[in-house]
């Protein structure tokens, strides 16, 4: 039996719970937890809303940001050790999809969440299909490897168009802007601002590395842009709030030809001016996951030349403390909370 944070139908919270430890089919590798994230989509189906309601099938473990150890592999997984730092792609393929067929798994028609539609990582113990499973290199620790998968929301975003020299926008210092600060800026950029509305986050921002750090309710982006000297507006953008206003921000900011990169979800649909888009000429792109295992190779090679994303973690706790941890993600001071499974 092993401990899990499993989620029931129609209450609020998670409940700790003894259930048995997954068995490995052939395919799969059984991997010990040791370091698991929160992120949003968690805080959803902690508060059981809309969404998490028709999406997750509870009863069932939750969690999809983890590392951990290799504890057992199954009878046709070869190439993994046992005892070795993994964690792994959260989005489980079809494999039989015209882009799962043509190699583009990122663009699969059908994914599966771990975590959200197939039980996940809040737990002693998780069970992930060999081809979703990460070997980290060895700069990489167990706290670094948990945030392997919204770094690598945040690497896919950031490296989308090319930044070497060029004035970037980042609105939304989230945990993932926050950590696409850090890859902007060790990218080359000449200018990295980030906005946002919370100064504990903006604060963050600064030590991530961003030039300036802007609350948008007390300044405006286009008096930044005169105290920097910049002409004509920004670049690049990267969006990581969901929020319409970040949206109007980068409509208003962005130079003509301008590369837009689209992460942050809007909580509900909203009007935007198209004809901004199209006389300016702006290149909008979505991003959804990380490219799998691009994204992944350049996490590593970020890390092994000295990228450091550890200011985003400001919470750690035990698991068995998992409502505190629940109580940091929600409270205004905190970005990445951490809840550690083994000692
Ligand atoms: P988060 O919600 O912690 O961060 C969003 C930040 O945006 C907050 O700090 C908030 O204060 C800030 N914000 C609010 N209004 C703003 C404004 N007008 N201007 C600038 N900033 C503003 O989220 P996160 O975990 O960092 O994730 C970022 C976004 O990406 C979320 O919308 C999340 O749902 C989304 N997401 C998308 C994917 C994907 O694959 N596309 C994956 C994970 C998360
Ligand atoms: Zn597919």
């Amino acid at each position: 039996m092993m401990r899990a944070l499993v989620k029931h139908p129609d209450e609020i919270g998670l409940r700790m719970e003894e259930v048995p430890v997954p068995e490995p089919g052939s395919d799969d590798v059984l991997i010990r937890v040791d370091t698991t994230g929160i992120c949003g989509t968690d805080l959803h189906i902690y508060q059981w809303d809309e969404w998490a309601a028709e999406t997750v099938p509870a009863p069932m473990v939750v969690g999809h940001e983890f590392s951990g150890h290799i504890e057992g592999v199954g009878s046709n997984v070869s190439g993994f050790e046992v005892g070795e730092l993994v964690s792994a792609e959260g989005h489980v393929v079809c494999a039989s999809c015209r882009n799962c067929l043509a190699g583009r798994r990122h663009l699969c028609h059908d994914p599966k969440g771990v975590g959200v539609n197939i039980p996940g990582a809040f737990a002693d113990y998780v069970l992930i299909p060999k081809g979703n499973v990460w070997r980290h290199v060895d700069e990489v620790s167990p706290e670094i490897a948990a945030l392997f998968d919204p770094f690598g929301n945040a690497v896919h975003t950031a490296l989308k168009f090319g930044v070497l020299g060029e004035d970037v926008l980042i609105t939304g210092a989230g945990p993932i802007g926050l950590m696409a600060t850090a890859v902007v800026q060790h990218s080359g950029a000449r200018n990295v601002i980030v906005t946002d509305v919370n100064p504990f986050r903006l604060d963050i921002a600064r030590r991530m590395g961003a030039t300036r750090a802007v609350d948008v309710r007390k300044e405006s982006l286009s008096d930044v842009q005169d105290e920097l000297g910049m002409l004509e507006g920004f670049d690049v953008a990267l969006e990581f709030s969901g929020s319409k206003d970040a949206y109007q921000d980068i409509l208003e900011n962005t130079i003509h030809g301008a590369n837009v990169a689209l992460l942050g979800i809007p909580p509900e649909p909203f009007e935007i001016d198209w004809s901004i888009v199209i006389f300016n000429m702006l290149n909008l792109k979505g991003i959804y996951g990380r490219e799998m295992f691009d994204t992944w190779y350049k996490m590593n090679v970020l890390i092994q030349s000295g990228i450091d994303i550890s200011p985003v973690i400001t919470h750690r706790f035990d698991a068995e403390d998992y409502e505190k941890a629940f109580d940091a993600i929600q409270s205004a001071e905190s970005a990445k909370v951490l809840m550690h499974w083994s000692d």
